[in-house]
């Protein structure tokens, strides 16, 4: 598939103001701020809404799924405290923003998605934007437990509780970060394994997902 992608300074700019203004709104993270400003979040986008790629809002990607706002990907990458060769499983790639986000900041990335329209546009476009990931097909809510343990786990939609086997795919010391809640809201939980059945959970702000659907979810 040929892709034109084109940065220029207009989409530079828009990408400077939107680190500025996630500055503004608390993410102090600058490894974080760095890679927004270095990912072309427009490539997710139909160049008729190129417009649309630098404001802090989600986006429809379709299938009824969006690429989440830019504040909730810096939010949740903040969360993680991710180091260079970090092991990190993503669940829910949808468009591969927060996917690409991760990969700038040294992670290896293994990344579900159980939509197959996304999942087949993510191997495409990422790749071709030089970000490689390594990608699975299928219902992330049971994880992935042929390649755990992983140092963090992060949950890209809304879950109606914490599935207990993503815990158990977590490292010592490894970190969880999952939005939980009802169909509506959600808040932001990040659980800390601390022991082989000990873990530390700390509930955070109020956010709103698509929902995390599948055997251990809705
Ligand atoms: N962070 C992504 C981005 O930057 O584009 C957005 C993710 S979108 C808000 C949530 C994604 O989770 C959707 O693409 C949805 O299809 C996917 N999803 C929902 N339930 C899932 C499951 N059980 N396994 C894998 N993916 C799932």
């Amino acid at each position: 598939m040929a892709y034109k992608f084109i940065d220029n300074y207009r989409e530079k700019g828009a990408r400077n103001n939107l680190v500025k203004h996630l500055e503004s709104r608390g993410i102090q993270d600058v490894k974080v701020l760095k890679a927004i400003g270095k990912v072309p979040r427009h490539y997710f986008f139909d160049e008729t809404f190129w417009n649309q790629a630098y404001k802090d809002i989600a986006f429809p990607i379709g299938d009824g799924q969006t690429i989440s706002q830019p504040y909730t990907v810096a939010y949740q990458s903040e969360l993680l405290h991710v180091k260079r060769g970090d092991k990190i499983l993503e669940i829910g790639t949808g468009s591969g923003y927060q996917t690409c986000i991760l990969l700038e900041l040294g992670a290896e990335v293994f990344t579900i998605e159980r939509q197959e329209s996304l999942y087949n546009r993510t191997i495409q476009v990422l790749p071709y934007m030089g970000y490689k990931p390594h990608f699975f097909l299928g219902d992330g809510s049971k994880g992935i437990a042929q390649y755990a343990p992983y140092d963090k786990i992060i949950v890209t939609a809304g879950a109606p509780f914490v599935p207990e086997v993503m815990l158990q795919q977590l490292k010592l010391g490894g970190l969880l970060v999952i939005p939980v809640g009802d169909e509506k809201t959600q808040k932001m939980v990040t659980i800390l394994r601390v022991g082989e059945n000990d873990f530390e959970r700390i509930e955070l702000d109020t956010f709103r997902f698509v929902p995390l659907v599948g055997d251990k979810a809705w």
